[in-house]
C-alpha cells in the first residue's frame, strides 16, 4: 500500500471511530511513524510502505481510535506556533488557551522594562514559554503541584533556550513563589467531577481537569491568593469555561476593582482578566 492508499482507509476507520480532525490525525501519525514532515507525505504519496511501517502504524491508529489523544502517540503538540514535548503526565496543550497567551503577550509589551510574570498550573510549560518567547521583556515563575509535569516543563523550556528566563517551583498555586508580579497567568482545572467528556480528554490527567464545587474550586481558591501578589498595576489572567463564568466572576468580583471576560473565536467565554 502506498501513502495515499493508506491515509485515506486510515482517515475513514478514525472518523467511524468518533475523532472529529481524522485526516489530520492520520496524516500526523504516518508523519510520525515514517519519521517525516506531515507535508512530505503529499510529496511522496506514491511511496510504498514496509511491512514493518504498516504494522507500527496499525498500532497507532489503533490506540487513537480507542481514545488517546494523537499528542501523547507522537510526543509532541504545536502551540502558537512552538513544538512543546507532550507526555501522558500533561494536559495536551490545548488551542483555546491561545487567547489567554495572546492577551498576555500583549499586556508584557504594553510595558516598558522588566516585566514579572507568574504561570500557575503550567502543565507541559506551554503558557509561560510562549509567553517567555514572544514577549523578550518577561521574567516568568511557574508552579504546579506535579513533579511530572515540572520534569516535562524543564525540558521544554530548555529545548526553547528559555532556561536563564523561566523559573520552575513545585507547590500549590502561588504559595512556592516569592514577591510580587506584573501579571498572574492560569489555566487551572475547571471541569466538574461527572461531566460527559470525550475519550481524548478523559485520557489526560485527573488532576489537570476537574475541580470540586461544579469546576470552580481551584480556581476561587486562586482568585483569593492573587491579588496580595500583584504589584501596582498588576493583573490577572485566568482561563476558564463557559460553566465556571458565573462562580467565578463572582470571586472576581469579590476580590478585585474591575474584571472582564474575554471571548475566543467562537464566542465562548474564555478568559477572565482581573485588576485594581
Ligand atoms: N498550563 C498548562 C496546563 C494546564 S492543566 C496548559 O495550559 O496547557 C492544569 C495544571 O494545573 C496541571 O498541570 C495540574 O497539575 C496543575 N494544578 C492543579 N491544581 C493545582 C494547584 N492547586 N496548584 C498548582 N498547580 C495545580
Amino acid at each position: 500500500m502506498t501513502i495515499v492508499e493508506v491515509l485515506k482507509l486510515s482517515a475513514d476507520y478514525l472518523q467511524k471511530h468518533g475523532s472529529d480532525s481524522s485526516r489530520l490525525d492520520a496524516e500526523l501519525l504516518l508523519a510520525h511513524t515514517l519519521r517525516m514532515r506531515r507535508l512530505d507525505l503529499y510529496l511522496k504519496f506514491d511511496r510504498s510502505l514496509s511491512e514493518a511501517e504498516l504494522s507500527a502504524y496499525r498500532g497507532l491508529v489503533g490506540r487513537r481510535a480507542k481514545g488517546d489523544p494523537v499528542a501523547y502517540l507522537v510526543g509532541h503538540k504545536e502551540f502558537m506556533g512552538l513544538d512543546f514535548e507532550v507526555t501522558a503526565a500533561v494536559l495536551v496543550p490545548n488551542p483555546d488557551t491561545e487567547v489567554l497567551v495572546q492577551r498576555a503577550v500583549a499586556i508584557a509589551r504594553e510595558s516598558a522594562g522588566a516585566f514579572r510574570v507568574a504561570d500557575i498550573g503550567t502543565g507541559s510549560g506551554c503558557i509561560a514559554i510562549a509567553i517567555a518567547h514572544y514577549a523578550p521583556s518577561t521574567e516568568v515563575w511557574a508552579t504546579d503541584v506535579s513533579g511530572e509535569a515540572l520534569a516535562v516543563a524543564g525540558r521544554n523550556i530548555a529545548k526553547h533556550g528559555l532556561s536563564a528566563r523561566i523559573h520552575l517551583e513545585r507547590g500549590d498555586l502561588m504559595q512556592p513563589l516569592a514577591g510580587k508580579f506584573d501579571l498572574v497567568c492560569a489555566n487551572l482545572p475547571y471541569v466538574a467531577a461527572g461531566t460527559a467528556l470525550p475519550a481524548e480528554v478523559t485520557a489526560q490527567p485527573a488532576g489537570a481537569l476537574y475541580a470540586e464545587s461544579g469546576g470552580a474550586a481551584v480556581i476561587d481558591r486562586f482568585l483569593d491568593e492573587a491579588p496580595a501578589r500583584l504589584g501596582p498595576g498588576g493583573r490577572v489572567l485566568a482561563e476558564l469555561d463557559p460553566s465556571v463564568v458565573q462562580a467565578v466572576s463572582q470571586s472576581a468580583e469579590r476580590n478585585f476593582a474591575g474584571h472582564r471576560v474575554h471571548r475566543d473565536i467562537n464566542g465562548r467565554e474564555r478568559v477572565l482578566e482581573a485588576w485594581f
